[in-house]
This record gives structure tokens, sequence and C-alpha cells, in this order.
């Protein structure tokens, strides 16, 4: 089978190497589509995601993956050869509480596919057969592969933080997180406002929801949510940046008692507590992917409410082109860029 490995700084080869074994617990899936994450550029930059990932530059990436179910082990039951799924990127231990509520990103063992084990940008995957979650006739592998990671998380991150009909929700950030949270937060009944200093990625946004679109270089961002929101703020804040001004404004752009959704990967932030949180009575809440146990509430969501999660798409190749998949990604050049594989 083909698999890619990042051999070096920015250098992408597409290898042979061996269909893997199937444990007695494991399932073998046959990938159909796997998106590209701005996580999977750590290491291709060379830098690290998650602290201990640094020495792993063997293993595939790719976390964000759908197939077919290939071969199973003795003691899989939840699915069967021939059955659709997304794959939850994370494994852990099985049985600590975290693990059986279906937070394994919690478990004290827990590892990420194209982390600490080989990921999906590759022809199959090995997955404990627990970690495949079904997927309808009617989702698409493409619809279902987004849905793996920026599309559930922010179906979870805008039902936690109680997105509704007439809430004004800033989304800070343009890029596929935030366009997600764009998609989820209108199919939650939110008025959707988007911040980006992009022009053209605040263009998509638009294009797929946005009811406002803020570019903080050509506007004074927290004066035009007020004017928007009549002089209240919004209700609710969605950082999706990962940089500091970014978090600042999701901070500074909700009103008293509003809530704030921290997505964006960020290792350090200065903020004032007592100004920006504490005499706000702000909800803070950050955001990580989602609970296993929720995958079937949001495809159901994603279905009922016709979410145009695919149009994220922007970019498909075949694995063997990955080596200018991961350069236009890697450009700012895409939205999504998914890997996909013919029927
Ligand atoms: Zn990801
Ligand atoms: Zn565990």
């Amino acid at each position: 089978m083909k698999a890619v490995k990042i051999v070096g700084q920015e250098k992408i080869e597409v290898v042979e190497t061996p269909v893997p074994e199937v444990g007695p617990n494991d399932a073998l899936v046959r990938l159909k589509a796997t998106a590209l994450c701005r996580s999977d550029l750590y290491r291709y930059h060379g830098t690290t995601c998650f602290d201990d990932d640094s020495a792993n530059t063997n293993f595939t990436p790719g976390h964000e993956p759908c197939g077919i179910v290939e071969k199973v082990g003795d003691k899989v039951t939840n699915v069967k050869p021939g059955d659709r799924v997304g794959l939850f990127m994370f494994v852990g231990c099985g049985e600590c509480e975290y693990c059986l509520r279906g937070d394994e990103m919690l478990c004290k063992q827990f590892g990420c596919i194209g982390f600490q084990r080989d990921g999906a940008h590759a022809d199959y995957i090995v997955l404990p057969g627990a970690n495949c979650l079904k997927i309808p006739d009617e989702m698409s592998f493409v619809a279902a592969s987004l849905l793996t990671d920026v599309g559930g998380g922010l179906y979870t991150a805008c039902r936690n933080l109680d997105v509704k009909g007439g809430k004004y929700v800033v989304i800070v950030g343009a890029g596929p997180m935030g366009c997600g949270g764009v998609m989820m937060a209108k199919a939650f009944g939110g008025k959707v406002i988007i911040v980006d200093v992009d022009s053209g990625r605040l263009d998509f946004a638009r294009g797929i929801g946005a009811d406002y679109a803020i570019n903080p270089k050509e506007e004074d961002v927290e004066k035009r949510v007020l004017e928007i929101t009549h002089g209240r703020g919004a209700d609710i804040a969605i950082e999706c940046t990962g940089n500091e001004v970014g978090a600042n404004t999701a901070l500074n752009v909700v009103r008293p008692l509003g809530r704030v959704g921290i997505i964006g990967e960020n290792s350090s932030c200065t903020f004032d507590p007592s100004a920006q949180v504490i005499h706000k009575r702000l909800t803070i809440l950050g955001c990580w992917v989602f609970n296993k146990n929720d995958w079937g509430e949001i495809v159901d969501f994603v279905l009922e409410n016709n979410v145009p999660i695919e149009k994220l798409a922007t970019h498909k190749y075949g694995i063997e082109d990955a080596e200018e998949a991961y350069r236009v990604f890697d450009s700012h050049g895409a939205q999504k860029v998914v890997f996909v594989w013919d029927e």
C-alpha cells in the first residue's frame, strides 16, 4: 500500500509499505477520504504539536479519515467488513473514566493517529474497532472526513456554548475551523459575525452564510460588533486563530455574562483576567474535538440541517500527489485539502 511520510523539513515522500496486521480488537480500514489539518504541518515544519511527538518523524500523518472496513479482529462486534465509517482520531487505554465516556483525548495513555501512531494519509489504517464510527449511505466520504475534526469539533463547540436563534456569535479566524464554525453556528440559528485579516477568506465565509464580516485592518472590531449588536456586545465568541490578538478579540467582543470558546491551539497569551473575564462574569470553554459518543448526533445534525460541510474541501488530491497537496495547504491557498480515493 502507499503511505505518506514526512522525511525532513517540508519534505514529503509517498512510500510502498506493507498493509498493517489486524489484532483481535482492531479493524483494517481502506481509506476513501482523509483531510489535511493545520496540526499536520507542525511536523512538516520540523516542530511539534503534542509534547511527546517530536521523535516520531517516521509515522504517517493524517487524523481526519473515513473509509470502508476491510477486515476486523475476532473480538470486534461494532462494525463488520463493508461498513462505511469515520475514524475517531484518539486512542486511549479503553478502561479509565474518560475512555469509558468517549473522551479518549483526556486519557493518561492518550495517543493520536498521525502523531503517536500511524495516521491516515495512506491507503489503509489499522485502529481499534471501537474507533470506527458508522456513517449513513447518504453522507459522502468527504463530508464524513470533514466531520472527524473540524465539523464535529465546531458542532460540539456551538452546542456547548448554547448557540441558538437570536444570539450573536463572533467567530475569530476564517480558516477551516472558523468557516466550519460559521456553518454550524448558522445551522443552530445564530447571527454570525466573522473576523479575519484576509479579505479572500472573509468572502468565503460570507459565501457559506456569515451575516457580517469584519476585517481588523479596515475597521475597529469591537466598535463594529457593538454597532451590529445594538450596543450590547456579542453573546458568544469562538476563537479559531490560535494567536494572542484573536484570543483577546474574542474576550473583548462578548457582552457581560457572555461565553467564549477557545479552539485555536496557542501555547501562550496575555490578557487581563479582572477587566476581560472576572468583571464581565464570562464563561470560557476549552473546545477540543468532540466526544466519540456524540458522533451519531453530529451526523444527524449535519444531514437534517443540510450543513454544507463539504464546501470546506476546496482542494482534493490523490495520495500520490501528497507533495503538492501539502505545499498548497501550507501556502494558505486552500480551506481544506482532502486526499480522496476513487470508488
Ligand atoms: Zn485536525
Ligand atoms: Zn483511558
